[in-house]
């Protein structure tokens, strides 16, 4: 067959096609386009966005059911946002502020995630990106992204803890912006998180199920929460479940870890950033600070993807594990939302590290023997 056999092949059809009815689906414009009348930006803010937030909130019907009376779980998969997690609703929101503001360079200590999404951000935003991580404790999918988005990465012998002292140093005195969530912007982007659980439930959920590292996340779905009440889109408010690794919990200990031991990494902090947001929150939703062993974790992540088809990072799966281990206390034919916040990918050795599930390798390239290895002969 020539190439110009196929050109002729391939002309289109002359007849006119018949019109479609207009399609009612509205492109997504981004978060800080879709929720701007609740956000502190202007008309002149120069808007950073790859698109992130209308991420899906999925029923789970399996961790339903291990629940049982009537209770409806639902999980906000946050691990599809643009860089893979949640980070990316608050980076958005801290990058165009600091170009508005004219920085030239950000800055941020990371246990992966913030690296990635202030990489993306910042190149995307024509600025420099300095991250500052633990070494050895960032998972390699983390680590590959800010590499390659062009973060200027720093590993240093010492824990989370240790890389955020250093960066508010810097901050303090080098003319570069934090973009940690002590940075308000960031947890102004990261409220819409609950916008979206409002808008798709039509009202809040009875508890808020999450994972608590620094305690910016809780403390920002609160805020959006509480807005969203205040302008009359939610009836009701969550009670907000924060769940810790049980080797990093410092909420449960009311004091800060010193070294702070888990391997889901992303949750990995021993002297939270947002210390006082977090009891505020705690107290003013009637919620609960409750801690989650590793063996839990990660048969909530086992779980998640063999019995729901959701692969999520080992720190996400904290909340679906924190569910689970409280679930006496979920009052019947409740709602509840367990936030996801990053994707599986990110940690690929977890994952083959950690599943019950057997490579069969070595098998011989032929039919027969293919057959009878899958029980079939
Ligand atoms: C950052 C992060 C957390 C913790 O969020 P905080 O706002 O620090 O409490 C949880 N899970 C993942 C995947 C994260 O990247």
């Amino acid at each position: 067959m020539t190439v110009d056999h196929l050109t002729q092949q391939s002309q289109p059809n002359p007849v006119e096609s018949p019109k479609l009815p207009p399609s009612d689906l509205k492109p997504w414009r981004g978060l800080i386009e879709t929720y701007r009348p609740y956000l502190p930006v202007t008309d002149t803010t120069p808007v950073i966005t790859l698109l992130e937030g209308n991420t899906p909130l999925i029923p789970v019907p399996y961790i339903s059911q291990q629940i049982g009376r009537g209770v409806k779980v639902l999980v906000k998969y946050d691990g599809l946002n643009p860089t893979g997690s949640f980070k990316d609703r608050g980076m958005t929101m801290a990058i165009s502020k600091a170009v508005e503001n004219g920085a030239k360079a950000v800055i941020c200590a990371s246990t992966g995630n913030t690296s990635a999404a202030a990489a993306a951000y910042a190149r995307r935003g024509k600025m420099r990106a300095f991250v500052i991580i633990p070494d050895g404790y960032v998972a390699l999918g983390k680590l590959a992204q800010a590499l390659l988005y062009g973060a200027e990465v720093i590993a240093i012998d010492g824990n989370f803890d240790d890389a955020f002292k250093i960066v508010r140093g810097m901050a303090e005195n080098y003319p570069v912006t934090l973009v940690n969530s002590v940075n308000p912007y960031r947890l102004e982007g990261q409220k819409t998180a609950a916008f979206e659980v409002v808008d798709v439930l039509g009202n809040a959920p009875d508890w808020l199920c999450i994972p608590v590292g620094n305690a910016g996340n809780i403390s920002a779905y609160w805020m959006g929460f509480c807005q969203y009440h205040g302008l009359g889109k939610c009836d009701r408010l969550p009670k907000m479940m924060g769940f810790q690794a049980a080797g990093a919990a410092p909420f449960l200990t009311g004091q800060p870890v010193p070294h702070p031991e888990t391997l889901a990494t992303a949750i990995r902090i021993g002297n939270p950033a947002n210390w006082n947001k977090a009891w505020e929150t705690q107290k003013a939703s009637h919620g609960a600070f409750n801690g989650v062993t590793d063996e839990e974790i990660l048969a909530a992540y086992r779980m998640l993807a063999s019995q729901e088809g959701i692969f999520c990072e080992p720190a996400s799966a904290a909340s679906v594990a924190g569910l689970l281990k409280v679930k006496d206390q979920v009052p019947s034919e409740a709602t509840v939302v367990c936030v996801l916040t990053g994707n599986g990918l990110k940690d690929p050795d977890c994952a083959i590290k950690h599943s019950d599930n057997q490579l069969k390798s070595g098998i011989k390239a032929d039919l027969a023997t293919v057959a009878q290895v899958m029980g079939f002969a």
